[in-house]
């Protein structure tokens, strides 16, 4: 089978520039790409048919912020959040010593059936970070692990610093031979820039060393509270400044003129019943959004991207549409790569079909799921 045609799309979603939206739609697909998308009536022939009766047709979710190298999960701790505990950044280094006690075979499994998952509810791409090895051996096996299954590797040595560790001499192994061993298998460098984690100096040692090493930058900014790290995101030209939950006006102002995607989290917010960051501010400013799980054991154990649109409609201001385009078309965005995230011809063909006539199903049914990807 060289082409494949798609047929009798309720609502078609391309993101296309000149017919983002088409209903009663069709669309083909040759070797992996889509090439031609239109009006179902002005088909063209090809060598297979599916007709998906009527439902909606999406670009598969770019999942941008991931961190599913890890073992072991927290329920505990969730349970105490959830009876008045706050969440503390250092609850990561429980996974970390998870993490290290696990072999390289229980951690592929683990991200496996994460993936596994992801992929069932219609993520067809998936960012992971390193961040819960915090030795040179555990970072790099990581990372590792996290490039069998993406292109699209970070190196989160800089997540938090290990209990054994001066932050001092931490920044100095994160920079020297943790680097050197896990920028093979990294495309990304990353760092936790947050009050108990690493200050905006540490931040930007670790980015401009990666940087050096081959690496582009992305940064966990103001989660739990105002602070440097969208500043540095934008001085350094960062893909992504990640969470963007405290922001002050000079901050939108810096991420509208850099370019830098905000990147928000709202399973975090959700599950550490935290505010919500105000997404409807930031696109009314002009900033570029990306939605993304932040899937972790920690503060965002949802592999779910429907949940996650689901929340930035009710919670953050976003349109339904605009939370589709955010969590489609915006992680591409965030991670550079233009082929993804939407539907236009020469896009990646990861057609998503939801059980539903249109895209707003996924916030207006959240928690069912609806989407599934279409098998070429
Ligand atoms: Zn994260």
């Amino acid at each position: 089978m060289t082409s494949l045609l798609v047929t009798n799309i309720g609502e078609l979603v391309t993101w296309d520039d000149e017919r983002p939206v088409i209903r009663d739609a069709a669309l083909v697909v040759e070797h992996g790409h889509v090439t031609w998308i239109g009006d179902r009536t002005a088909a063209p022939d090809a060598d297979a048919v599916r007709d998906v009766s009527g439902a909606a047709v999406i670009p598969g979710f770019v999942d941008s912020h991931t961190h599913l190298v890890f073992a072991g999960d927290r329920a505990p701790e969730f349970e105490a959040r959830m009876s008045g505990r706050p969440y503390e950044a250092g609850g990561i280094r429980t996974t970390v010593a998870a993490t290290r006690a696990a072999t390289d075979e229980q951690l592929a499994a683990n991200v496996a059936r994460h993936l596994a998952q992801m992929r069932a509810q219609g993520t067809t791409t998936v960012e992971i970070k390193s961040g819960y090895g915090l030795t040179v051996r555990d970072e790099a096996r990581s990372l590792a692990i996290a490039r069998q299954a993406t292109e699209e590797t970070t190196f989160l040595g800089a997540h938090v610093v290990p209990e054994d560790s001066e932050i001092g001499a931490y920044v100095d192994l994160v920079t020297g031979a943790m680097l050197e061993a896990c920028a093979p298998y990294a495309r990304w460098i990353d760092v936790f820039c947050e009050a108990g984690a690493f200050g905006v100096d540490e931040a930007r040692t670790v980015l401009e060393a990666g940087i050096a090493a081959g690496l582009q930058p992305r940064v966990h900014a103001n989660q739990l509270g105002p602070g440097p790290g969208v500043q540095l995101a934008a001085d350094l030209g960062a893909a992504s400044a990640d969470h963007c939950t405290y922001l002050d006006d000079a901050d939108v102002a810096a991420l509208a003129d850099s370019g830098v995607v905000a990147g928000l989290l709202p399973g975090v917010e959700f599950s550490t019943r935290s505010p919500y960051p105000d997404a409807r501010r930031l696109i009314d400013a002009g900033v570029t959004v990306a939605l993304a799980t932040d899937c972790n054991p920690g503060s965002s154990y949802t592999s779910s991207m429907s949940f996650c649109i689901a929340l930035a409609v009710r919670e953050m201001g976003m349109t339904p549409l605009e939370a589709l385009w955010s969590a489609t078309r915006g992680g591409a965005f965030s991670l550079r790569r233009d082929d993804l995230g939407h539907l236009a011809v020469g896009a990646k063909a990861d057609l998503v079909v939801l059980d539903a006539p249109s895209h707003v199903h996924l916030a207006y049914r959240p928690g069912v799921p609806l989407a599934s990807p279409i098998q070429m």
